[in-house]
């Protein structure tokens, strides 16, 4: 059974104390996570070594990097590596949120290094994808959304794809409120299954949890998630907020 995931993205928010109460908010009510469940924290790199601990062994609860860089190592000033994560204990990366494909350029082929080095690293990639809104206005989204999988996913064998988390997210519903309507996820996601179905075979698709993520509140996140192709979602303003995010936590599947 594939997993239901609520994934928190911090983004470039929070000090050390305030991202600490937060946590500690979060932690102290969302009680105990089901097996067929997972909680994901994408917080900023400063804390992930004291979130991990943080977390401690709570039940699939997770610490995640909100980037990581395309090579192993080497002269990238500022950077950070997969193999950095991984030596802190890091188990999830997100890799190609839309607001690094735009003010960082990453393209799909660079997108596809960094889903390589993570899954050598055993590290999860939360893997994004998703449609400028002139694109939707345009009704091609289907054809933009498979050509960033295609260039950045399909070079993987069926074990490998099974170890990715995909996460399609709007761009035009991203911190602004305007919320891609149930039908519209529900249908993006059933394409991108067929999509990944047809690459990988039905069994291997229907193993592959595709959160989505674009204004999810506690407010629209359970009749979000109750979509059949719908596994959670990834949250950027509402899980700055401990009482929204433990909503969105309560609303999975
Ligand atoms: C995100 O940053 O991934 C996101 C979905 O943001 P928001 O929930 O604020 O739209």
């Amino acid at each position: 059974m594939r997993k239901q995931i609520a994934a928190a993205n911090w983004k470039m928010n929070k000090t050390l104390s305030e991202g600490e109460q937060l946590l500690k908010g979060i932690l102290g009510g969302m009680g105990e996570v089901q097996e067929h469940q997972q909680v994901v924290f994408a917080i900023p790199y400063p804390y992930l070594l004291k979130s991990n601990e943080s977390i401690g062994a709570k039940k699939n609860t997770f610490v995640a990097a909100q980037n990581c860089h395309h090579k192993t190592s080497g002269a990238y000033t500022g950077e950070v590596s997969v193999d950095m994560l991984q030596s802190i204990c890091i188990k999830y990366c997100i890799v190609g949120h839309s607001e690094r494909r735009e003010y960082f350029s990453e393209s799909n082929s660079m997108l596809a290094d960094k889903v390589n080095l993570c899954l050598s690293k055993s590290i999860v990639p939360i893997f994004c994808c998703g449609e400028p809104l002139n694109v939707r206005e345009a009704g091609i989204q289907n054809e933009f959304v498979q050509q960033q999988l295609q260039e950045s996913l399909f070079h993987l064998d069926a074990d490998a794809i099974q170890q990715v988390v995909i996460a399609y997210e709007p761009i035009w519903a991203i911190g602004t409120g305007k919320t891609a309507s149930s039908d519209q996820a529900q249908d993006m996601h059933k394409h991108i299954r067929s999509v990944l179905a047809k690459q990988f075979g039905q069994d291997v698709a229907g193993n592959i949890s595709i959160l989505y993520g674009g204004s999810v509140k506690g407010s629209n996140a359970k009749e979000i998630f109750s979509q059949p192709d719908v596994d959670g979602g990834l949250v950027g303003g509402a899980s700055l907020v401990a009482d929204e995010f433990l909503q969105i936590i309560k609303s999975l599947k």
